[in-house]
């Protein structure tokens, strides 16, 4: 139903190496069918409330020492990230991570690797993934590695898109993009969100960009959101206009 919250962040507070307090007591919530930034700069927190969420933590020597998380009103501790993705949240890593030696193809057929569907299903969502980015048709036989980052950056939202999530984590999409290229990224995320109905919860450094595509804003600074709303009020206010649209 409209209006549902899929996933909770209540006052989370993270620890890496039993010792470095990164996230302070951070909240949110991610509306069914919204597009929910997470924004600030360099270090305040961004990724590591990603991998909160997803389970990641553990493999950085990182842990939720407070607060909880809920997915549909069901705590997401102790599951694996597989698990998560069984539940339909997908993460798209900052860096994207494709699989270099495969070809766009073979990465976008290993995002369905946990469906127990047929082929002929996977074929569909395949030429649904290559009318959200036409570029990856034409590169679909490209060795991952070889393509460009922008392309790599498709790729592995095509992946997530793969597994027929209901909400993709996607992490700093612009990263190293060059602005043009960044635009098209986020055009074709509204139009997934529009047109899958796919959930969005994006960390983005670029606040410019991220204000004109999400519905919903929170802002992030050394471990604590500092202010949040809707992205049009965000991007009239005159502290997030000095601190944040001018760099961007
Ligand atoms: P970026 O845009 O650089 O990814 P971010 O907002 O995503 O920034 P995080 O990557 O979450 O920020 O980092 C937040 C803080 O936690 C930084 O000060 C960083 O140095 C620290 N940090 C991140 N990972 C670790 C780790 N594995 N061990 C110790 N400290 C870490």
């Amino acid at each position: 139903e409209d209006g549902e919250t899929l996933l909770e962040v209540n006052n989370i507070e993270v620890i890496y190496n039993h010792v470095i307090l990164v996230l302070k007591g951070v909240s949110l919530s991610v509306p069914k069918g919204g597009i929910t930034a997470l924004l600030g700069g360099n270090g305040a927190g961004k990724t590591t409330t990603l991998k909160a969420i997803s389970n990641l933590l553990a493999s950085e020597r990182g842990e939720v020492t407070k607060g909880s998380i809920l997915y549909r009103g069901e705590p997401v501790a102790a599951r694996n990230p597989a698990a998560l993705v069984s539940r339909g949240v997908i993460q798209v890593m900052e860096g994207r991570h494709c699989f270099e030696h495969l070809t766009v193809e073979e990465n976008l057929l290993t995002g369905a690797y946990t469906r127990k569907d047929g082929g002929a299903a996977i074929r569909r969502d395949l030429e649904m993934v290559y009318d959200y980015f036409p570029r990856l048709r034409e590169r679909r036989k490209s060795q991952a590695g070889y393509t460009s980052g922008g392309e790599q950056q498709m790729t592995a939202m095509g992946r997530a898109l793969m597994s027929r999530p209901e909400t993709i984590l996607l992490d700093e999409p612009s990263m190293g993009l060059a602005p043009q290229l960044v635009e098209q990224i986020f055009q074709i995320v509204k139009a997934v969100n529009e047109g899958e109905g796919v959930t969005f919860l994006l960390a983005e450094q670029n606040t410019n960009v991220a204000l004109r595509y999400a519905h919903y804003g929170y802002i992030l600074e050394n471990g604590r959101i500092v202010m949040d709303g809707p992205a049009a009020a965000l991007r009239e206010n005159p502290d997030v206009k000095e601190f944040y649209l001018g760099m961007s």
